[in-house]
């Protein structure tokens, strides 16, 4: 992957850098300039949640659809 500052980043309007420079979690990937965190820290945060929640994300999820179908059948 080619290195790429911040700023440079920044200048061509890119949403992530990379420094080829390891996160403190040890992953060289690269990094959002948003949040100034790891891609790959950021997507296992992402697992983890889904994992401590599955629960209530798949309940919300239903709801959603449920919902969505209900509409779906008014205005159809
Ligand atoms: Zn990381």
């Amino acid at each position: 992957m080619e290195i790429i500052t911040k700023q440079q980043a920044l200048d061509k309007g890119l949403k992530r850098f990379f420094t080829g420079e390891p996160c403190h979690r040890g992953h060289i990937s690269e990094r959002f300039i948003a949040m100034d965190k790891c891609v790959t820290c950021n997507s296992e945060i992402g697992k983890l949640y889904y994992q401590k929640n599955k629960e209530k994300i798949s309940i919300q999820r239903k709801k959603y659809y449920k919902e969505l179908k209900a509409k779906k059948q008014i205005t159809s």
